[in-house]
């Protein structure tokens, strides 16, 4: 029997999650949820998504706009075996008490605080940490991002100490109300928030980031020096074990792939969910090995690299699959990332 899941909050994470989810073998899409009448609401109801009344909004303005609600919110909860709540920052949270109320399991996004979950997860550093929990928080983009390489340079060579500058967006492409429009904007907390975020998944990671936010709404990048235990043989034995592991996309230099902007085009021909780059982006021409010490940039699509991370939250929260290995299969495979 398919794991039956809501999406809570449709918005720039949740629109994408529950196509996400739809596409799974073994999950059902059994409704989302807005606020308000919208473009994203008329869109959920043309794609067939069941929808329902959230928060305070009002059920006679779905009725106005001509769009059928199928309920409301705490209806949808009784429904379904599992909510992801995309509702913004630290809405999550208050939403929390209607998941236990419904006596469902949740999964809650980067926007809220760890302690909102049982576990904070991301599929590659530790689905089996998840798996059987009630509740799950899958962490941020830029967290996820880090966190995903962390696990392939750890499991490899060891990782002694870990300096990141995240060059980060001001907005998302609809936030219009968001900036900066100019200037760049240095974070005055030193470090950064984010090293602890990536240590609710791996507790004992050596990590130290700063951030400055530009104005550009595609990606942000992050500046790594990492220090590893032990020195790969030389960069290609880097890239070849980034290349060779899933939700990674190498980009040659041949490629001309020279920055953000083209990133997005590539992501725009390739025309996967909502023209998305759910993968860690690398550049072979922007990573170089100095003994053990290890330099790269990597670009992180904040709309959409959490977006399959939800999918495997759920797989280990329902025990769905052996093991890590074959959820990330069976949500790429679908999703339509790597290999076919
Ligand atoms: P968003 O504002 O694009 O979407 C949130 C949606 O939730 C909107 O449709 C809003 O109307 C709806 N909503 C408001 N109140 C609600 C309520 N009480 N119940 C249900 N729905 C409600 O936000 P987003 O960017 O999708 O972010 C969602 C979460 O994902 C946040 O925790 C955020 O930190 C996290 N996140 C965002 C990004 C990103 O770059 N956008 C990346 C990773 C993680």
């Amino acid at each position: 029997m398919k794991v039956r899941v809501a999406v809570n909050g449709f918005g720039t994470i949740g629109k994408r999650v529950a196509d996400a989810v739809a596409r799974q073998p073994d999950l059902e899409l059994v409704g989302v949820t807005k606020t308000r009448p919208s473009f994203e609401a008329r869109r959920a109801a043309e794609k067939g998504y069941p929808l329902y009344v959230a928060g305070d909004g009002k059920a006679e303005e779905f009725d106005r706009a001509g769009l059928r609600l199928a309920g409301t919110a705490s209806e949808l909860f009784s429904r379904v075996d599992v909510v992801v709540d995309a509702a913004p920052e630290k809405v999550g949270r208050e939403n929390r008490h209607h998941y236990d109320a419904a006596g469902i399991r949740a999964v809650f996004q980067g926007g809220e605080k760890a302690d909102v979950a049982e576990a904070s997860f991301s599929a590659l550093a530790n689905y089996e940490v998840c798996r059987g929990k009630r509740s799950v928080r899958v962490v941020s983009c830029n967290t996820t991002g880090l966190v995903r390489a962390a696990a392939v340079l750890r499991a490899r060579w060891g990782v002694e100490h870990w300096e990141a500058t995240l060059v980060r967006r001001g907005a998302d492409p609809a936030e219009s109300k968001k900036g900066p429009i100019n200037g760049i904007l240095p974070t005055f907390q030193l470090p950064s928030h984010h090293g602890p975020d990536v240590r609710t998944v791996f507790p004992d990671l050596s990590i130290a980031t700063t951030a400055v936010v530009v104005p550009t709404t595609l990606m942000h990048v992050h500046v790594n020096h990492v220090t590893l235990d032990r020195a790969p043989a030389d960069a290609p034995e880097v890239l070849a074990a980034f290349r060779g592991t899933p939700r990674f996309h190498v980009f040659a230099p041949w490629e001309h792939a020279d920055g953000t902007p083209q990133v997005m085009e590539y992501a725009r021909d390739r025309g996967i969910g909502f023209n998305d780059m759910m993968e860690n982006v690398v550049w072979e021409a922007g990573l170089r090995l100095d003994g053990r010490d290890l330099y790269f940039f990597q670009a992180i699509h904040q709309e959409s690299i959490v977006v399959p991370e939800n999918i495997d939250a759920i797989r280990a929260m329902f025990d769905l699959a052996p093991d890590a290995a074959t959820s990330i299969r069976i949500t790429d495979r679908a999703l339509g990332l790597g290999a076919p």
